[in-house]
């Protein structure tokens, strides 16, 4: 690549180029070990360091504030720090020059032009080419926005680090929002990690700057309700929230305000955190601020992450994270199902039990339980009922949505293991088939069969070896092993011993 050194040198055609193949590095900034781009930016700062009060500084200057978000990236070993020493030395030399101007386009240049920026260079560095733009060239040529460019490109390689520019979301903030925007609306993008993604908005609340806590706990809630929706079966996962929450509890903790109440934050996950993220970092707390004096309507800032306020969100959270850790993964009580499942004389309720064995959304609540219990009162009963009940726990770990807990798997999973150890005769005591499972019909069957005296025989009824028959038994067992086995890792099993 031509080397440019001073201005005369910079003829549009070259521009042309460079100014494209800058704004590909922009547009395609998220990629490592790239020594093309790191040469591309390293030419651009020894342009920029030869001359850094010079007329052209501008061009290296955008041109550096364009390439930025590669530098957040992973560029080569030292490329940033130079490029931000660089950006440092040419805003000291140009940013008091004195000039006729009384605004520059900088001042008012948020993320969303990014794109085109680099699409003016050419034009503006030559003075015989159309310009079309709001502003005049001079103002563009500024050493002042010249100055205020090579800030901008240092905010965005260190959030924060700069005054008087425009604020904007740090690009790992943005990034943040479309990954959980995505999972939390129930479609995690394919190189996602759900365990890891949800642990690490933990690991960032943990050690959030106090500014920024208020934004991370805002994310935590949000994930939160992912986390014990049942879509988490890790552990680990919700003790780390739990951990989380309770550490930054006593930041919040005892607080006073002047509020007259506190407004009500997003109630659904992916606005919940793209707010807490926006709340996050200085940059977002300001285009919030902004945002809200522009449309008169969100609550101000200080309400928003008001200590009282988070205080309240923290035990929330820690409420829901701590009840639904031991419903999932502690062990359930499931006495009263008794009650439920059983008539008054002992024997099951088969009307409700077939009631309930419907593969239907309203049954969804029940069904936990309902498995966890047939499974427990599996083993203690005589062949009919357990014919009854296998067939009730395969069916209410199906229903259950969107998957059982791991105390009922753990459970389930050992009785059905059981019934498909037992030995097996080398063929079936019935002349007819089993059962057939899936088809509705199976329900009408299966109260014939317990009562025959009480409910009328179905379509498809079978003679009552074919459902105790233990080849049955073990093919439905078999089914439901499958279905089971691979929802936990193992050591969530070890893990609750
Ligand atoms: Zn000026
Ligand atoms: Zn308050
Ligand atoms: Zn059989």
């Amino acid at each position: 690549m031509k080397t440019v050194t001073d201005m005369d040198d910079v003829d549009d055609m070259f521009l042309d180029e460079l100014s494209e193949i800058w704004d590909d590095i922009r547009e395609n900034y998220d990629t490592s070990n790239n020594s093309d781009y790191d040469r591309t930016v390293l030419d651009c700062v020894g342009e920029l360091a030869s001359d850094p009060g010079g007329e052209s500084a501008y061009v290296w200057a955008i041109g550096l504030a364009v390439m930025a978000p590669y530098l957040t990236w992973l560029p080569g070993a030292g490329v940033a720090d130079q490029a931000a020493a660089v950006m440092e030395t040419a805003d000291r030399a140009l940013r008091d020059r004195d000039c006729p101007h009384d605004s520059h386009p900088y001042q008012s240049h948020d993320d969303e032009e990014d794109a085109y920026l680099a699409e003016l260079l050419p034009a503006l560095a030559d003075e015989s080419a159309d310009w079309d733009e709001d502003r005049p060239r001079s103002e563009w040529r500024c050493p002042r926005n010249a100055a205020g460019f090579a800030r901008i490109g240092l905010d965005i390689i260190r959030p924060g680090s700069v005054t008087d520019v425009p604020p904007r979301l740090p690009l790992e903030a943005k990034d943040s929002i479309s990954t959980l925007s995505a999972l939390l609306h129930g479609y995690p993008k394919p190189w996602t990690d759900i365990d890891d993604e949800i642990s690490s908005q933990a690991s960032e609340l943990t050690h959030a700057d106090p500014a920024d806590r208020a934004g991370r706990l805002q994310v935590v809630r949000a994930v939160t309700w992912y986390a014990v929706s049942g879509m988490v079966r890790t552990k680990s996962v919700l003790d780390g929230l739990a951990e989380a929450v309770e550490k930054v509890l006593p930041h919040f903790a005892g607080g006073d305000c002047a509020h007259d109440g506190h407004p009500a934050l997003p109630n659904s996950g992916p606005s919940a955190a793209a707010l807490g993220i926006t709340l996050s970092s200085a940059g977002g707390r300001e285009i919030y601020e902004r945002g809200r004096i522009a449309s008169g309507g969100d609550a101000p800032l200080d309400a928003v992450v008001c200590p009282v306020l988070m205080a309240e969100i923290a035990d929330e959270t820690l409420a829901q994270l701590r009840e639904r850790r031991d419903e999932l993964f502690g062990e359930r009580d499931t006495s009263h199902a008794d009650a439920e499942y059983l008539r008054a004389d002992g024997r099951l309720d088969i009307e409700k039990l077939v009631e309930r064995t419907d593969h239907k959304s309203w049954n969804e609540k029940h069904a936990d339980d309902l498995g966890l219990w047939a499974a427990r009162r599996h083993e203690q009963s005589d062949d009919r009922d357990r014919a009854v009940l296998l067939l009730v726990a395969h069916q209410a770990v199906i229903i259950s949505y969107p998957s059982p807990p791991l105390a009922v798997v753990r459970e389930v999973l050992a009785t059905m293991r059981a019934v498909a150890a037992a030995p097996l005769p080398a063929g079936c005591p019935h002349e007819d088939e089993h059962p057939a499972l899936p088809r509705a019909g199976f329900r009408a069957g299966l109260a014939h069969f317990w009562d025959p005296a009480e409910f009328p025989a179905g379509e498809e009824s079978r003679s009552a070896e074919s459902w105790t028959c233990p080849r049955f038994a073990a093919a439905v067992a078999a089914e439901c092993i499958a279905n089971l086995e691979n929802l936990y890792a193992d050591d969530e099993f070890a893990d609750e011993g």
